[in-house]
């Protein structure tokens, strides 16, 4: 067990490094240098490290680095939504090898989602060209409440499944291990990984679109709350006796300023259909109808981001999601709200960024669920085969 756990520390110091010495890594870690070397040398026969030589600028011998081989192994990862799947497969940094897009209405039927993840599994390893010895498991990302320790979707309103136990179902299916997990925590867990959140100890992921949602991150945990619901903040409620959300209550957050409702004023002062297609054309032509819905939808969205960041304070905001799409126009009076409405002005400086939007990040985020338990020890999930020990395995 003590030397799995110091395998285990030298892997994650060569990984949060990129590339690092022999030497670094006994000084980090704490071990001795023939410790360290033994270590090392097993994983560099497994294939799970190699070095690298880097040129030194004395025009010395150039010292030897450690690097993570990212071939050594690969996840799958998968985004579900109401009318389709996004799958891809990643290498152990992260980056895509392949992707498949397929189109199936997934709402009311957790079966058809099931059946379509095990075939597109098997495709996009086929596009992919890397063997299933080589897969150290599967993650997949979904909207709603997920009991992720039990692997069980509680109840998705999007999807229209109740206490779907999806990680049993598709292990066996698939003989894999699978995470499941909300899409706006799998996202959180991605930016902390390898994303722009990588050095941040508090932080909120901002999700914007047809749902609202938030990926909390506290003291570099993602924090779930007691039944695996925390951050549904699409569902706090803003205007009592409001318009009716899909949740079935009255004047939540997002049946105010979420992409259908937008829509829907758009389309009332217009007088006719806004798909969401043209209301974003609408925003970028300029058009005074659609800017002033957006503008105000951001400020009403901005103001109770705004209170989160005055109750959690934490050091970074990303804004990512489809409704980012809308532009400047949707997130600057989030932003602005961010900046006059906290204690910004005390020097409690919030950092915000706004990412651009794709259906392969929110999978990336999914199968980084995968990379995550992967290099975490064994112990931290019965279901983690820890890397060292599937790899070549
Ligand atoms: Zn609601």
């Amino acid at each position: 067990m003590m030397r799995e756990l110091n395998v285990s520390l030298i892997i994650e110091l060569v990984r949060s490094a990129g590339s690092i010495s022999r030497a670094e890594l006994a000084r980090q870690s704490q071990l001795s240098a023939p410790t360290v070397g033994t270590i090392v040398d097993h994983l560099l026969v497994r294939g799970i490290l190699v070095e690298v030589a880097i040129a030194p600028s004395n025009g010395g011998r150039p010292p030897v680095l450690l690097s993570i081989d990212p071939t050594a192994g690969y996840v799958i990862g998968i985004k579900l939504r109401g009318d389709g799947l996004t799958t891809v497969v990643c290498d152990l940094e992260a980056q895509i090898v392949a992707t498949r897009e397929f189109p199936v209405s997934l709402v009311g039927d957790s079966d058809v989602a099931i059946q379509t993840i095990a075939s597109e599994a098997r495709e996009v390893l086929r596009d992919a060209k890397v063997p299933r010895s080589k897969v150290l498991g599967v993650g997949i990302g979904l909207s709603g409440v997920i009991d992720s320790s039990a692997g069980v979707c509680v109840s998705s309103h999007l999807l229209q499944w109740h206490n779907v136990e999806l990680e049993s179902k598709l292990r066996r299916l698939m003989r894999l291990p699978v995470w499941i997990d909300n899409d706006v925590n799998t996202l959180a867990v991605a930016e902390k990984w390898s994303g722009d959140a990588r050095g941040a100890r508090h932080f909120v992921t901002l999700s914007i679109g047809r749902g609202i949602g938030m990926g909390i991150v506290i003291d570099r945990s993602l924090y779930r709350g007691a039944f695996g619901s925390s951050g549904e903040f699409g569902h706090i409620i803003v205007e009592p006796g409001g318009p009716r959300c899909e949740c079935g209550r009255l004047g939540c957050l997002e049946a105010i300023v979420g992409e259908d409702s937008m829509r829907r004023q758009v389309g009332e002062r217009l007088g006719r259909e806004v798909t969401r297609d043209e209301l974003i054309s609408l925003v970028k032509a300029g058009d005074r109808v659609a800017q002033d819905v957006v503008q105000s939808a951001g400020a009403k969205l901005g103001l109770s981001v705004a209170n989160v960041v005055t109750l959690l304070n934490p050091e970074l905001l990303i804004i990512c999601g489809e409704g980012t799409e809308l532009g400047p126009t949707f997130t600057d009076p989030i932003i602005r709200a961010v900046r006059e409405q906290t204690f910004a002005s005390l020097g409690l400086k919030v950092d915000v960024k706004v990412q651009g939007w794709g259906d392969e990040a929110w999978a990336v985020g999914a199968a980084t669920l995968v990379l995550r338990e992967s290099f975490s020890h064994p112990g931290s999930d019965t279901r983690s085969l820890a890397i060292w020990h599937r790899v070549g395995a």
